[in-house]
């Protein structure tokens, strides 16, 4: 049995088919870092355990084995594959999951749809994991989960196993109640949530909407609230000061309710910045722009992301502005990850759409103001992109965090380049010193584009510096020194001061 057990729907590792047939696990690229710093934690764990899905045909007798053994630089841990079948997948991922929680945690109250949603085979999935994990954990141990596809595992694990301690970590936004409490089965999920020993979110106004939540459905007394540095003090953790944590108390039961902002892998991302490589393929970027201004958009096909609204703001400048024709260009990169899923489709055909107009209108042979990218650029690659660009647009209508912002300004070693971000953006909060804008708004998302192409050198070098100090201070490193401190302090048994 292991003392630390993580929860993540995907695996650690991903599993690559060689020719023979034989598996190979390869780490997973994914650049935030997220994975990694997950199979990190094991370093300080006597033995680890990780709960995850796997697809399978026969769950009764997948063709794979459901428990593996791994060992790599963090020691030896154990992944537990659960075998889903197709209809379980769809229903509890891309169904529950992506068309009914996804447009409420975004606020898009007119894309959610429940009619098809199968309660009983959400919990089912659910409860799968749960019974995973207990399986896994020794006496006492931290289970630690993540994400919303996962909200009924802390209640269904806390009936399987009342020793454990159980933390829960948010990556989206969480919204206020008028708008969580539209879901029929909010009751059921605020109350596994309170069953966790910590609730973690991104920043504190998704923390504080899940504090206002939970109060409206029951009976829950608040114990304080103070930041993290203040709560922490003894730990020596360090945190920004936007981070903060509150108490709950439910039914006798204490819940640590944490905002601690995930960063990205800014060692690494300077190591790759810095390559050869790196530098070679912004210098052949740069030649093939001339004397053109770059701006870089990068995030997945999703409403979420507002791709089609940022393409029209581009047309106005061009527009409204024919002096920038032939001296801009704009790289969009908007990757579907769910292209079987009909929203996704819809938005990836209105974002064609406006881009081939704004090409059709505006371009020539020799100038092509958008180039749209749909498929996913290796993060080697976009680091050269994030270099070679004099903006980073930025602009999603509802994100938890967004990396790629800070990803960003990580590879602006040389400390000019401009960011333009999304008030909606979580990383915002932190970031203040972008030019942040409304991405609902035309006339502010026109103004910051007109800003950022026109910024003087001072004032590019002045914000980038607080950009970096951020994301500097605020890494994926210590994200995780912060997960693992909240963790101590609920094991010690620890509260929010009054
Ligand atoms: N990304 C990538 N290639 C692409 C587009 C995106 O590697 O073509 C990566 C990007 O570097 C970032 C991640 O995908 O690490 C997206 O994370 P973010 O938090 O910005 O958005 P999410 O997709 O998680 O909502």
């Amino acid at each position: 049995t292991s003392d630390l057990v993580i929860v993540y729907h995907r695996q650690p590792y991903e599993e690559v088919e060689e020719e023979d047939g034989s598996i190979r696990l390869r780490e997973n690229t994914s650049p935030n870092g997220i994975v990694p710093t997950l199979r990190s934690f094991f370093a300080d764990a006597d033995h680890g355990a990780w709960i995850a899905w796997k697809a399978a045909e026969d769950t009764a007798n997948p063709e794979f084995e459901r428990q593996i053994e791994i060992e790599d630089a963090f020691g030896r841990y154990t992944v537990s594959r659960l075998p889903l079948t197709p209809e379980q997948v769809r229903g509890f991922y891309h169904v529950t999951s992506k068309e009914a929680f996804w447009p409420i945690l975004h606020s898009f109250r007119e894309r959610y749809n429940y009619d098809p949603v199968d309660w009983p085979n959400f919990r089912q999935v659910n409860w799968a994991f749960a019974e995973a994990a207990a399986a896994q954990a020794a006496p006492g141990a931290v289970v630690w989960v993540h994400d919303y596809n996962l909200w009924l595992v802390p209640g269904y694990l806390r009936k399987l196993r009342p020793d454990v301690k159980i933390s829960f970590f948010h990556h989206t936004p969480f919204p206020a109640a008028d708008l969580f409490n539209v879901l029929p089965w909010r009751r059921e999920i605020v109350e596994s949530l309170l069953a966790c020993d910590v609730v973690g979110f991104h920043i504190p106004r998704y923390a504080v909407n899940f504090v206002q939540v939970a109060r409206s459905l029951f009976d829950v007394e608040t114990t304080g609230r103070v930041t993290v540095e203040e709560a922490l003090i003894n730990e020596g953790t360090a945190l920004t000061e936007r981070s903060m944590v509150t108490g709950l108390l439910h039914e006798g039961h204490k819940i640590t309710v944490a905002a601690t902002p995930v960063g990205v892998d800014v060692s690494y991302i300077d190591t790759c910045a810095r390559s050869i490589e790196t530098r070679n393929r912004m210098a052949s970027i740069r030649e093939e722009l001339g004397e053109s201004q770059l701006i870089l958009s990068v995030g997945r096909t999703d409403y979420t992301k507002g791709g089609a609204q940022q393409l029209e703001s581009y047309e106005r400048l061009l527009e409204s502005r024919p002096d920038l024709r032939g001296k801009v260009r704009l790289m969009h990169v908007s990757v579907s990850a769910n292209r079987n899923m009909e929203a996704y489709a819809e938005i990836q055909s209105e974002i064609e759409q406006v881009a081939g107009r704004i090409n059709g209108r505006f371009g020539s042979f020799e100038w092509q103001p958008v180039a749209l990218i749909s498929r996913a650029v290796p993060f080697a690659e976009l680091i050269a992109y994030y270099r070679a660009a004099d903006v980073a647009w930025i602009t999603p209508i509802a994100d938890g965090m967004n990396l790629v912002c800070k990803e960003f300004v990580a590879s602006r070693v040389e400390g000019d380049g401009v960011l333009v971000l999304s008030e909606f953006a979580g990383a915002a909060v932190e970031l203040d010193a972008a030019i942040t804008t409304n991405p609902l708004s035309h006339r502010a998302m026109d103004m910051a584009i007109a800003h950022a192409l026109e910024m003087v050198p001072e004032e590019r070098a002045e914000r980038m510096k607080r950009l970096r100090a951020r994301v500097e201070a605020y890494d994926i490193r210590a994200w995780g020194e912060a997960q693992r401190a909240l963790l101590d302090w609920t094991n010690k048994g620890k509260r929010v001061p009054a």
